[in-house]
């Protein structure tokens, strides 16, 4: 159903979904503020663009993976940005799949409603907006194995799954507009609250005399099995394969969860729900990256606060 399509923000993650999407055969054009990701997309003869506008003006949708809110907010109606002049857009569906606050994706979505479509080509009446952040790291953006969470229109989003499917593996539907940053901050926010959960667990079990190892094998046949325990262990030695066997290299940074605890934290607070965990959570990921392991794995939490080496 759709053609041409736009890519925003070639970073970390960005440069590997839109290389996916070409990959799947799409006529795609990108843009970026940095000029050698723009580059390594022209070496290949991709089309590249100058300004968010340009590839608004040249697509049928456009998809933005950006660092925050506010970038995500100057992409769509910033100078230059897709939105021309306020009120009018060539692509008929604008797909956001940075981690931003449910609030930013509920005010965009709304805005690019408002907006006349450029070019009507279809029966839908306005441009639509899909907010549809991303689980899996780099490793399943390159592989093309995200998970999509995805909150807008239902109609828009049974239209883009061709192309999540290009990108990942799985999509979920969430419902309305903000649900899918709602849903990913929400997971993060579970992600990160097990983690400490099993390094406090497994930590104190080593004061106990029981070795991580054994007790990791209790909790993976027992209550306290969870991915934390089972998929992505903090201990260094216990699993092959995962952040904490390499000094805690590689992974989802520490830097990026705090930002994601940020923005469950101000959710929490924007509607008024007592969330102590989460409160205390984002106080230790916080200081985590203070003390200078931002670009560890989220995972070096055990060794930072638990394995009673603390630098
Ligand atoms: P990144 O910092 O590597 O990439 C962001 C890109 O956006 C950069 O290339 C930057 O130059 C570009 N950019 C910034 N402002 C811009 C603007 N105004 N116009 C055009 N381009 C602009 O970040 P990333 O790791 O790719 O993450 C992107 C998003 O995905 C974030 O919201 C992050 O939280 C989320 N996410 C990341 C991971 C991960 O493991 N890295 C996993 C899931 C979700």
């Amino acid at each position: 159903q759709f053609e041409s399509i736009g890519f925003i923000g070639l970073g970390n993650m960005g440069s590997r979904m839109a290389n996916n999407l070409v990959k799947a055969g799409y006529k795609v054009a990108v843009h970026d503020i940095n000029e050698n990701s723009m580059k390594k997309f022209s070496d290949m003869g991709v089309d590249t663009k100058k300004t968010p506008f340009e590839v608004a003006e040249d697509s049928d949708v456009v998809i933005t993976m950006l660092p925050s809110s506010s970038h995500v907010d100057n992409v769509y109606t910033g100078p230059n940005g897709l939105i021309h002049g306020g009120n009018l857009l060539r692509p008929r569906l604008l797909i956001d799949s940075s981690t931003i606050d449910p609030q930013t994706s509920r005010k965009l979505s709304e805005t690019v409603s408002n907006c006349i479509l450029k070019g009507k080509k279809d029966n839908w009446e306005t441009p639509k907006m899909l907010d549809a952040p991303v689980s899996g790291g780099v490793l399943a953006a390159e592989a093309g194995t995200l998970t999509f969470m995805v909150g807008g229109s239902e109609e828009a989003y049974l239209a883009a799954k061709p192309l999540f499917l290009s990108m990942g593996k799985s999509t979920v539907y969430c419902g309305g507009a903000g649900n899918g940053s709602a849903a990913k901050i929400c997971n993060n926010l579970a992600m990160a609250i097990s983690m400490l959960g099993v390094s406090e667990a497994l930590a104190l079990g080593q004061s106990l005399g029981i070795a991580a190892s054994t007790l990791t094998k209790v909790f993976n046949c027992s209550s306290a099995r969870c991915w934390s325990s089972d998929t992505y262990n903090p201990v260094p030695g216990v699993m092959e394969g995962v952040p904490s066997t390499r000094n805690y290299d590689g992974g989802f940074a520490s830097k990026l969860m705090a930002k994601d605890l940020n923005l469950a934290a101000s959710a929490a607070k924007a509607v008024g729900l007592k969330c102590p965990v989460t409160f205390q959570t984002q106080k230790i990921y916080t200081e985590l990256c203070q003390d200078g392991h931002e670009n560890k794995d989220f995972s070096c939490v055990f060794r930072h606060y638990y394995s009673g080496k603390n630098e």
